[in-house]
């Protein structure tokens, strides 16, 4: 018998009525090691329900106490943060350094968040017409849904949820069954922090649960990051529904290597940004389109480095784990298979690693291709593994034009040490987030993190000053303190004075 993981509604644990189960994995080992309840549209309801009765209250409270919640919230995750890193290994699989670099980014926006009274500040005009004034003010929407994919358990629920509890609004996260005890371990933080019972609730699931929250009348936004069909799903389905939506969807990195970068960096860059996290990372880079006449070098310094790579279980040090699920595993060996066929030079085949590790863990070690051309499912597809694949190119504009002709949009980044060709690719690179020599360019929390194209639908990236808007609603009031001049019938419409 393994554990069984429940929901989080109203400060507690809660089993619902559902009856389905999903089995969660040790990827490193291929075992079963829980159940996780998928909830029904009533589990689903309760949830929602006990957002609904919290949010009154919690709208209510005051900045600094909000703000005195957030302060220990931080503090309990700075000090139990091993905890929870050792939780995300265990599920996703990726090795603990990186699983602890994802709840630090996950942290900073708790931070930027504990600014909150400073961030809700209004504006105040005097005497905008004669004796009336305006000012401006946000409010909380009310209860708000967060869906969340398997690649970050911690940080992705955390671009959204600081802000959004910050702001007054009350939280259902449904967080992605695969990977579901970092959401429920986030939910006991709270309470111990002093969050009020319901303001922040999980609800484990799959489909039905997404519709059932992006479908009920008392939600008022979806926050939603995942592939780009569902992103897209996502977003017509809340749309269509009333609410305000930032769907964050797939992508495929380009990262483009002029002749003049330096290699030895560059190809470092590439494979830290290829292969960490075994390429489960929405800002990983996966094409890399080198313009000749380096291609050679790079790719030999690419490859030597490669050999180095250590995969295995991500709590024995190894530099990459697993892949989160054996049909996930399957699915990139697929892709690898595709681009030999299509003719793609490999250069390093992953599918033959020895991995350090048990033998049923999911395994896929580094694959590098080379001579890739733009027509491969290996560069067309978002594959989602440990898979980097050069393409050779001419010249910049042969380069610009391929990143640019691609559907996602999520980031891309240049090597170069040319500064006018820097300036260039930063005004005419078609993507949400730009890195120059630097490969995986996530914006610090006090930015907004988001893509372009296929990569996100709606209009407000996440955290930030975005991540605020989003969770508030503007008001702007016009006040007059009336006096006896103030008298007098005018049915005109309301002009300065
Ligand atoms: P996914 O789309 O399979 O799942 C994301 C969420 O949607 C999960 O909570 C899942 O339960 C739910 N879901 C799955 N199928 C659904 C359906 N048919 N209807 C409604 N909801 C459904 O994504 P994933 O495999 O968990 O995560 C990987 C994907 O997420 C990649 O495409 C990656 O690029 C993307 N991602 C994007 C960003 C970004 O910032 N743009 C960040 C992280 C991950």
């Amino acid at each position: 018998m393994v554990a069984e993981l429940n929901h989080w509604v109203g400060g507690a644990s809660f089993t619902g009525d559902s009856q389905r189960q999903a089995p969660v994995y040790d990827p490193a080992t291929g075992q079963v090691t829980k159940q996780v309840r998928l909830a029904s549209t009533a589990d689903v309801e309760a949830a929602v329900a006990a957002a609904s009765a919290a949010f009154p209250a919690w709208r209510d409270t005051s900045l600094s106490k909000r703000q005195s919640i957030l302060f220990a919230f931080r503090e309990l995750l700075n000090s139990r943060q091993g905890e929870l890193a050792e939780i995300i290994t265990s599920e996703h699989g990726k090795v603990l350094s990186d699983a602890g670099g994802e709840i630090a980014r996950g942290q900073e926006v708790v931070e930027f968040a504990c600014g909150i009274p400073h961030l809700l500040k209004g504006s105040y005009t005097e005497n905008a017409s004669t004796k009336v004034d305006l000012h401006s003010i946000r409010q909380p929407l009310g209860v708000v849904g967060i869906i969340s994919p398997f690649n970050f358990p911690a940080m992705v629920p955390m671009w959204f949820f600081p802000i959004a509890i910050a702001c007054g609004n009350t939280v259902v996260l449904k967080p992605s069954e695969k990977d579901p005890s970092a959401a429920l371990w986030l939910a006991a933080l709270w309470r111990e922090a002093g969050l009020p019972d319901g303001v922040f609730n999980v609800v484990n699931g799959d489909k039905e649960a997404v519709d059932a929250l992006l479908t009920h009348p008392e939600v008022r936004s979806a926050s939603f990051v995942g592939s780009t069909p569902i992103a897209r799903y996502v977003f017509e389905t809340a749309t269509s529904h009333g609410k305000r939506v930032q769907a964050l969807g797939g992508a495929k990195n380009h990262m483009i290597v002029l002749p003049d970068a330096d290699l030895d960096l560059a190809a470092d860059a590439a494979v830290n940004a290829g292969f960490g996290s075994a390429g489960e990372r929405c800002m990983a880079i996966s094409a890399l389109v080198v313009v000749e006449p380096v291609a050679d070098e790079l790719v030999a310094k690419i490859s030597e480095r490669v050999a180095e790579l250590v995969t295995g279980d991500g709590r024995r040090g190894c530099d990459m784990g697993p892949l989160v699920t054996r049909e996930h595993r399957d699915k990139v060996s697929g892709y690898v298979e595709a681009g030999e066929k299509a003719g793609a030079k490999l250069v390093v085949d992953g599918r033959t690693v020895e991995a350090n590790g048990e033998a049923d863990g999911f395994w896929l070690g580094p694959t590098l291709f080379d001579n890739v051309t733009p027509e491969m499912t290996v560069y067309t597809d978002e594959i989602f593994g440990p898979v980097l694949s050069v393409v050779r190119v001419q010249s910049y504009d042969e380069a610009l034009t391929l990143a640019n002709q691609h559907p996602y949009g999520n980031g891309a980044a240049i090597f170069t040490n040319d500064g006018g060709a820097a300036r260039r690719f930063e005004n005419e690179i078609e993507a949400g987030m730009v890195g120059i020599n630097v490969p995986i360019p996530v914006p610090m929390a006090y930015y907004s993190f988001g893509g372009w194209k296929n990569s996100l639908f709606g209009d407000q990236h996440a955290h930030g000053m975005e991540g605020v808007n989003f969770f508030t609603r503007g008001k702007v009031v016009t006040t007059r303190w009336l006096d006896p001049s103030h008298g007098g019938i005018n049915l005109g419409f309301p002009q300065n004075s």
